[in-house]
């Protein structure tokens, strides 16, 4: 299982985002070719959760992150330390290292971590740069960036992808407190999911539904909760 785990990890780390077709496209073959046998749903959790183990003092994670607004869960390699500044790709010039940063700082003070796909081209402001990337490539860097899950493509919009999400958390909320909140029960991030029409605080739909379960109230405010948990 050790081959396996390493196999796998590496796979991770070149796709750095994996939904689960994905995953068992890896893990069949890689499975078969060391004769153990496939370890599926809770299996699964268990065989990522021990690679998680190896690699965090590496400052490095592989986490299952379930996506809102595309519905499906995805599986991230993420360097649990990365900031924009730090996210350097070979052959990246360093305007398109500041497009990256620029487009992270839009998502970031939207209310909704998402933005139309004109804002990606518009008010851009590099700074000390000879010559910023052409509208065909900054095209090309989001098809990029999306391909690693560091952006999602949803209903002609652009937003934050499960990536982001994990690779980006401490920098997002220490940057845009206003905007990025963390979840009063869980305190993990929300930029989707549902609002308390009271207070207008966001929460996960699955927080807020096991937690209505012997309460009424909302966790935040205290009124009572009234939106409707159903999408
Ligand atoms: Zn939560
Ligand atoms: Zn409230």
């Amino acid at each position: 299982m050790e081959m396996v785990k390493r196999g796998f990890l590496r796979a991770c780390i070149n796709r750095s985002s994996l939904d689960h077709d994905l995953i068992d496209n890896i893990l069949t073959p890689l499975c078969a070719h060391h004769e153990v046998t496939k370890p599926v749903n809770d299996e699964l959790k268990e065989f990522v959760a021990e690679i998680n183990d190896s690699i965090t003092k590496l400052s490095q994670s592989l986490t299952f992150v379930k996506h809102p607004i595309s519905g499906k869960e995805y599986l991230v390699f993420a360097i649990t330390d990365a900031t924009p500044d730090t996210h350097n790709y070979p052959g990246m010039t360093a305007a398109e290292c500041q497009y990256f940063a620029m487009i992270l700082d839009k998502l970031g003070n939207q209310e909704d971590g998402h933005i139309a796909w004109n804002e990606a081209y518009s008010e851009l402001n590099f700074k000390a740069v000879a010559r910023p990337p052409s509208k065909l490539r900054m095209q090309a860097l989001i098809q990029q960036w999306t391909e690693m899950g560091y952006l999602l493509e949803a209903n002609d919009r652009l937003y934050f992808g499960p990536r982001s999400l994990v690779e980006f958390e401490f920098y997002l909320r220490f940057n845009f407190p206003e905007t990025i909140k963390p979840c009063h029960l869980c305190k993990q991030l929300v930029l989707w999911d549902i609002k308390c029409s009271d207070c207008g605080r966001k929460i996960h739909r699955e927080c807020i539904r096991k937690y209505l379960r012997t309460r009424s109230n909302c966790p935040t405010c205290g009124k009572k909760w009234t939106t409707r948990l159903s999408q």
